[in-house]
């Protein structure tokens, strides 16, 4: 954890104070073997970041005074739209891609993602903003990314992608009969991942349709993880 993201619910009715307890007390003690006087990274979700000082602290909870001053780091221009990957992948996925500064991930339905993922109790909304937050917790960054989760490729992509992707450089990353992926774009970019098993081939000419062209990271085949950094880091490079 390199920034403690702090919710609104951590302020005490001095706005300049947050309790903490449970899991980032944990970490506090644990991980950083902090102590009374010590001075950590915060940050306030979807606003400043700065510096808390230890006030007190014990089995019960922690009390920072904070000082919140600093903007975040700026935003990828990017929605990333991935194919839902299986439950295992997810939590490593949504960390990954939040803390390389995505702001808008979207999970797709695709013929090769297996109906039962969608019942996993990794989708619910608790975990997910959990998985997010231990990504901005990691980047240093407190802009909370918006997810949404779409369930119906067909009307998705007929129906919504076109207005979603307006005005953006639109790949969906796919090495077959592709392009070399860009590099260095910083351009608004709308790109979509393929699940574990890959688009199938109606899948791909219904995103060209709506104006996407297939770009490729070369012939190996990556896994998903992989993919997304590798892609990001090409598109965007720091
Ligand atoms: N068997 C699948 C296939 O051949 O399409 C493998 C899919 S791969 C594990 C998952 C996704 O990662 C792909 O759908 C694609 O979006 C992306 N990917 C993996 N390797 C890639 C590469 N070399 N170039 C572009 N995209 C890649």
């Amino acid at each position: 954890m390199n920034l403690i993201l702090l919710f609104d619910d951590d302020f005490t009715a001095d706005a300049a104070r947050v309790r903490l307890t449970g899991r980032r007390l944990r970490h506090l003690q644990e991980v950083h073997r902090a102590s009374v006087g010590d001075t950590l990274t915060v940050g306030r979700v979807n606003g400043a970041m700065g510096t808390g000082i230890i006030l007190s602290m014990d089995k019960s909870g922690v009390e920072m005074a904070v000082t919140l001053n600093e903007a975040p780091p700026a935003p990828l221009p990017l929605t990333l739209i991935l194919g839902l990957p299986r439950p295992k992948v997810l939590n490593r996925v949504v960390i990954a891609a939040t803390s390389m500064g995505v702001k808008r991930l979207v999970l797709l339905n695709s013929v090769r993602v297996e109906k039962s993922f969608w019942h996993s109790p990794r989708l619910s909304e608790e975990n997910l903003r959990d998985q997010m937050t231990l990504g901005l917790e990691q980047a240093k960054d407190t802009q909370m990314p918006e997810l949404l989760l779409k369930k119906w490729f067909k009307p998705f992509v007929e129906d919504e992608l076109s207005e979603l992707a307006q005005d953006t450089e639109k790949w969906v990353a796919h090495p077959y009969d592709a392009q070399a992926c860009p590099m260095n774009t910083q351009r608004p970019t709308t790109l979509i991942v393929g699940p574990e098993g890959g688009f199938i081939p109606y899948e791909i000419d219904k995103m060209k349709e709506v104006g996407f062209h297939a770009v490729s990271m070369g012939e190996r085949i990556l896994r998903v993880e992989s993919a997304i950094p590798a892609l990001l880091s090409r598109l965007f490079p720091a």
